[in-house]
C-alpha cells in the first residue's frame, strides 16, 4: 500500500531533508549576500541605489534611449530614484514575449508629515503619518532611523540618513507606562495607539537664551548646521522612520533571518541576484522590475501601475521592430512578493493544509484577494503547470499556498496590474512570520529556493 501510495499522493517534504551540503553551503552564501543588501537598503530609495550599484558592478549600463541592443546587453532604467527596471536582452525577439520578475522595495513605515516639526511642553517631536498597512502599536518604544531626501526650492537634492551608523543618536516613540494605563489596556489594539499619536521624540536640549520655542530651535539649528536645511524645506521633503534593527540570524541554529523590510526586498534581491547569475544570453529577454508604491496600492509614476513600464518595454520594442502588445501578450511574469507563513502562534487564522510553512520552499499563490477571491488575477492552470515543470527541471523546492482562512482577511500584489496588461502572471515569493512588523522573520531556506525559483525562470530555453 505505502507503494501505491507514493505514487498517488501529494506530500511535501521539509526543505532541508531535499537538499545537500552543496546546496546549503550555497544557501548561506546567498543568505549573508541579501542580509547585507536588507541591512544598507532601509527605504526604496536607498534599496534602488544599492541595486544600481550592484547591477553596474555586474556590467549592467544605464539605457539611452535609441541605442542599438543585441542579445547578452545588460541594460536599466531608474525611474525616479524610486522604482528600477533591468533587463538582460535575450537571443529571441521581443515580438515572442520577455521574462519578467517583478518585485517591489517600498516597505510600511513611519513617514513625517509635511510640517513635522512641533515643541509641547519643552519637548520637540516629528508629527507623522504612517504609510502601508502597519499595527500601530508595534511602532512605539523601538529604536528608529530617520531616512530620507529633502529637495531644496534652488534643484538641490539633500540625503538624509540619521541613525545608521553606530554613533549616530536614533529616535522613538513612547507609550504610555503599564502603572498608567489602565484605559489603554481596555481600547482594542487597534485604538490604543492612534495615527495621530505616532510623534517621534527627537530632542529636549533648550537653545540658549530667553523666549518660547527654544527646544525646536536647538533642533532645527543642528539639522540646519548638518544639512543647510531650514523649517520651510520640509515642505518639499520625503523624510522617514524605519526600525534602527541590524538584520541579524535569528535561531541558535541560525536557520532564520530576521529583519526590517523582508517585504519585499527579500524578493527583490533574489530576482536582483538571479538576473547577475543567469546564462550570458537566455533566450527570451529577461526583465527584473523593482518596484515602489505596492504597500499602498501601486499608485503614482514609480508604482506597477504607471506607464513607466510600458514606456521602458516600448523602447526596447522599437529596438527590434517589435510591438509592445504582442510582447505583452506573449510573456510570462513571477510577482514576486512575499506570503504568510504559517504561525503555530496564531493556527486560528489559517487553514493549516493550504498555508505556507516556513522551510518548505519558495510560495506560489495562484491567487490572493480577499472573501470570494476579490480581486485577484488568478493565474490559469496552464501558467501553474508552466512552473511546476520549470522548478522540477531546476530542482527548485516549492509549495502552493494561500493567504489564511477564507473570510479571514486578505490581500493582494503587483499581478493584478501585470495580468492587466495581458501578461500571464502568478505570484512567488518566501512565506514570512510577523509580516509588516518592525522586525520580520523568514527562512534563508525559502530566501534561497525564491532566488533559484526566479533563476531558473529566467534561464528557462524557451
Ligand atoms: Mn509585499
Ligand atoms: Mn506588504
Amino acid at each position: 500500500m505505502d507503494e501505491i501510495k507514493k505514487e498517488l499522493f501529494y506530500e511535501q517534504k521539509n526543505g532541508y531533508d531535499l537538499i545537500g551540503t552543496d546546496e546549503r553551503i550555497k544557501m548561506e552564501n546567498y543568505s549573508a549576500a541579501y542580509m547585507s543588501y536588507l541591512n544598507d537598503a532601509r527605504t526604496e530609495r536607498e534599496a534602488v541605489k544599492l541595486a544600481i550599484e550592484l547591477a553596474e558592478a555586474k556590467g549592467f549600463k544605464e539605457y539611452k534611449v535609441g541605442s542599438e541592443l543585441k542579445p547578452g546587453d545588460r541594460i536599466y532604467r531608474n525611474n525616479r530614484g524610486k522604482a528600477l527596471m533591468l533587463a538582460v536582452i535575450g537571443e529571441k525577439c521581443l515580438c515572442e514575449g520577455a521574462v519578467i520578475a517583478g518585485a517591489h522595495v517600498d516597505a510600511p513605515r513611519i513617514d513625517l508629515k509635511q510640517k513635522p516639526l512641533y515643541e509641547t511642553d519643552e519637548l520637540a517631536y516629528f508629527k507623522t503619518h504612517y504609510y502601508g498597512g502597519i499595527k500601530k502599536y508595534q511602532w512605539v518604544t523601538i529604536p528608529l532611523e530617520l531616512h530620507g531626501v529633502v529637495a531644496l526650492k534652488n534643484g538641490e537634492l539633500v540625503d538624509i540618513a540619521i541613525g545608521r551608523d553606530a554613533d549616530d543618536p536614533q529616535f522613538v516613540i513612547t507609550d504610555l507606562l503599564p502603572h498608567l494605563a489602565k484605559d489603554q489596556v481596555s481600547k482594542t489594539m487597534a485604538e490604543g495607539i492612534t495615527g495621530e499619536g505616532l510623534n517621534i521624540l527627537i530632542g529636549s536640549a533648550p537653545y540658549a537664551g530667553e523666549g518660547s520655542d527654544r527646544v525646536k530651535l536647538a533642533v532645527m539649528s543642528i539639522l540646519n548646521d548638518r544639512y543647510g536645511i531650514c523649517e520651510e524645506d520640509f515642505l518639499s521633503a520625503e523624510l522617514t522612520a524605519v526600525p534602527a534593527f541590524d538584520v541579524r540570524e535569528i535561531g541558535l541554529d541560525r536557520s532564520l533571518i530576521g529583519g526590517y523590510g523582508h517585504d519585499d526586498r527579500v524578493c527583490a534581491f533574489a530576482e536582483l541576484q538571479a538576473m547577475f547569475d543567469m546564462d550570458e544570453v537566455p533566450s527570451k529577454t529577461c526583465v527584473c522590475l523593482l518596484a515602489d508604491k505596492e504597500e499602498i496600492g501601486s499608485m503614482g509614476v514609480s508604482g506597477m501601475q504607471s506607464q513607466a513600464f510600458e514606456c521602458f518595454m516600448e523602447d526596447l520594442c522599437e529596438q527590434q521592430g517589435a510591438s509592445l502588445r504582442r510582447c505583452f501578450e506573449n510573456s510570462f511574469c513571477i510577482s514576486a512578493d512575499v506570503n504568510n507563513a504559517f504561525d503555530p502562534n496564531f493556527p486560528e487564522v489559517s487553514e493549516k493544509r493550504n498555508e505556507a510553512k516556513l522551510n518548505y520552499g519558495v510560495g506560489i499563490c495562484k491567487f490572493t484577494g480577499a472573501r470570494g477571491k476579490s480581486g485577484t488575477s488568478d493565474a490559469s492552470a496552464e501558467v501553474v503547470a508552466h512552473l511546476r515543470r520549470i522548478f522540477a527541471d531546476n530542482s527548485v523546492v516549492w509549495q502552493m499556498c494561500e493567504l489564511g482562512k477564507v473570510d479571514q482577511g486578505g490581500g493582494g500584489t503587483i499581478a493584478q496590474y501585470m495580468a492587466n496588461r495581458n501578461i500571464d502572471t502568478i505570484d512567488a515569493g518566501v512565506p514570512v512570520l510577523s509580516m509588516h512588523a518592525p522586525f520580520e522573520v523568514v527562512s534563508k531556506f525559502d530566501c534561497y529556493m525564491t532566488y533559484k525559483a526566479v533563476l531558473s525562470a529566467y534561464n528557462e530555453k524557451y
